[in-house]
C-alpha cells in the first residue's frame, strides 16, 4: 500500500488526490498545506463575488474527506518546516502542487512606490489571506490604474467598482468590505500593452463588467480600431472574436453618466510610475502599435494616466522550493508528464501538478486533466516506489519534529467560527483574516 504526500490543497492538489484514490483502491494520501485552511486559490484567489466558482470548494471537499485521505494544515514544506528530503523519507511519493506563489515584475521605474501593489496583494487582502496586510490600498485614491488585461485584472477592476449591497453577501472580511464600500475611486483604468484581440480575459468575465450597477464601461473606438482584428473579427479564434464583439458594443454605446467609470484601454505599454509627494500619482505609458505578428512595437509617444492606486496584474510566477529542481526561466519544476526531472533524469518518487508543473495558465478545470496525468504517472511507478519501506504513519514523526498539524476537525472548527462571525455581523459566512484567529478557532475543535 502506497503512502503519498500531496503538498498543497488547492485545485491541483485536490484533483491529484481525487485521481490517486480513484485509480488505486489502496493508496493513502496526506494532503499537506502551509495554511490551516484548504482549497488554495479557490479560497484565497477566486473573487468573493464569484459565488458559483467558489462553490467548487464542495467538489474539492469530497477529495479531502475521502476515507483514505487526511488533511494536514499548518505544515510548511521547506526551510523552517519539513525539508524536501525528509518528506521524501516519510512517504513513498510526494506530489508538489504548490502553484505559482509570486507575481511577475514590470521592471519599470517607480514600480515599488507606495500606492503601487501587485494585484495579488490586493486580492489577498480582500480574500482574508492570513499573510496579507491592510496596506491602506484605497487611502486618498480617486483614480486607479490596473496594468494587464487578464482575468485577475478584470477581478480587481470589478471589486473596485462594487458597492456595499453587492459586497455584503460575500465572505469578505468586514474591514475590507468597509474600505471598499467607502471607496472614493470613481475612475478605474484597465490597461493592456497589446490590442483587444490579444487580451487574456475570458468573454464571460469581460461581459460582467457591463453589468455592474452605477458603473459605465468606456471604450474608445479609435483605440480599438488600431487592432487589425477589430474591423473584421470573423477570422479570430472564438474567444478573441467574442471579446472584440463585446468591446465593439461598448465602444458604440455612449456612457450613461454613472458615478463610476471603467476605462478599458489598449496599446499602452507601462513605462514608469510617477510620484506625487512620495506616493504614486500616475502611470506613464508608451503608445504601441501592432507589429503584424501578434506583438507590438513602441511608437515613442507617451500618455500619462492619473492613479493614486496602481495594481500590477501581469501574471503569477512559480517560486523555487529548496531541495527541488527549478527552471527560473519558466518558473516551473522541470518534469516529464508530472515526473520531476533532476538534471534531465526522472527520479521516481517526486511529482508535480498544476501551475508549478505547467505555468500559471488556464482555469480551475484545467487542473483536472493535468492532475490526472501526474497521478497516472505516479501509479505507473508504484511497483518501484513500493520497494522502499516507509513508516506506517508519518504523523508521529512530524509531531516529533515540533509540527502540530491542523487536521480536518480543526478546519471544520474554523468553518464554524466563520459562520458564527458572519451571523454576529448579520451576514453569511465571513472569513477570519489572521493567523491568530484561525489557529484559535482550529484549537476549539473539541466542542
Ligand atoms: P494572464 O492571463 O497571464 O494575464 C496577464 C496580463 O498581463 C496579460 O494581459 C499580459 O499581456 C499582461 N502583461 C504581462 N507582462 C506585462 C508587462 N510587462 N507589461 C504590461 N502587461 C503585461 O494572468 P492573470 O490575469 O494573472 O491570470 C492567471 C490565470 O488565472 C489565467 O489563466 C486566468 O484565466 C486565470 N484566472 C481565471 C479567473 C476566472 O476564470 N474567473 C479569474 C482569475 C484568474 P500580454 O498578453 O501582452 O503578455
Amino acid at each position: 500500500m502506497l503512502r503519498v504526500a500531496v503538498v498543497g490543497s488547492g485545485p491541483s492538489g485536490c484533483y491529484t488526490t481525487q485521481s490517486l484514490v480513484q485509480l488505486d483502491p489502496e493508496v493513502r494520501v496526506d494532503v499537506l498545506d502551509r495554511l490551516p485552511c484548504p482549497y488554495g486559490l479557490v479560497r484565497y484567489g477566486v473573487a468573493p463575488d464569484h459565488e458559483k466558482i467558489k462553490s467548487l470548494q464542495n467538489n474539492l471537499r469530497a477529495a479531502l474527506e475521502h476515507e483514505r485521505v487526511r488533511f494536514l494544515g499548518g505544515v510548511r514544506i521547506g526551510p523552517g518546516g519539513v525539508g524536501v528530503a525528509r518528506l521524501r523519507e516519510l512517504y513513498h511519493a510526494v506530489v508538489y502542487c504548490v502553484g505559482a506563489a509570486t507575481d511577475r515584475r514590470l521592471g519599470i521605474p517607480g514600480e515599488d512606490l507606495p500606492g503601487s501593489w501587485s494585484a495579488t496583494q490586493f486580492v489577498s487582502w480582500y480574500s482574508a489571506h492570513p499573510d496579507a496586510v491592510d496596506a491602506g490600498f484605497l487611502r486618498d485614491a480617486r483614480s486607479a490604474v490596473v496594468i494587464g488585461v487578464g482575468n485577475v485584472a478584470v477581478d480587481v477592476t470589478r471589486m473596485l467598482a462594487r458597492g456595499l449591497a453587492e459586497l455584503t453577501p460575500t465572505d469578505m472580511p468586514q474591514a475590507a468590505l468597509n474600505t471598499l464600500a467607502d471607496s472614493r475611486v470613481t475612475e478605474i483604468h484597465m490597461v493592456g500593452r497589446r490590442g483587444p484581440s490579444q487580451a487574456r480575459f475570458t468573454t464571460k468575465e469581460l461581459r460582467e463588467l457591463g453589468t455592474l450597477p452605477e458603473t459605465d464601461v468606456v471604450v474608445d473606438p479609435a483605440e480599438l480600431a488600431l487592432d487589425p482584428g477589430y474591423t473584421d473579427p470573423s477570422a479570430l479564434p472564438a474567444q478573441q472574436r467574442r471579446n472584440v464583439e463585446v468591446l465593439r458594443g461598448w465602444a458604440g454605446t455612449p456612457p450613461r453618466g454613472a458615478p463610476r467609470r471603467i476605462h478599458l484601454r489598449f496599446f499602452l505599454r507601462p513605462a514608469e510610475l510617477l510620484a506625487e509627494q512620495g506616493h504614486v500619482g500616475a502611470a506613464r505609458f508608451e503608445r504601441t502599435a501592432p507589429d503584424g505578428h501578434g506583438g507590438v512595437t513602441g511608437t515613442g509617444r507617451h500618455e500619462v494616466i492619473e492613479g493614486q492606486l496602481v495594481l500590477r496584474s501581469v501574471g503569477y510566477r512559480g517560486v523555487s522550493l529548496e531541495g527541488l529542481p527549478f527552471d527560473p526561466v519558466t518558473g516551473t519544476v522541470p518534469n516529464r508528464s508530472g515526473r520531476v526531472l533532476r538534471e534531465g533524469v526522472v527520479i521516481p518518487g517526486e511529482y508535480v501538478a498544476g501551475w508549478i508543473k505547467r505555468g500559471p495558465t488556464g482555469v480551475i478545470g484545467t487542473n483536472r486533466p493535468c492532475a490526472k496525468e501526474t497521478a497516472t504517472a505516479l501509479l505507473e511507478d508504484a511497483p518501484v516506489l513500493a520497494l522502499r519501506a516507509v513508516r506506517d504513519d508519518p504523523l508521529p514523526a512530524l509531531r516529533a519534529a515540533g509540527i502540530d498539524p491542523v487536521e480536518w476537525e480543526g478546519w471544520q472548527a474554523i468553518e464554524r467560527a466563520e459562520a458564527e462571525l458572519g451571523a454576529s455581523l448579520g451576514r453569511g459566512v465571513v472569513k477570519l483574516p489572521d493567523w491568530q484567529s484561525l489557529l484559535k478557532a482550529a484549537a476549539a475543535k473539541a466542542r
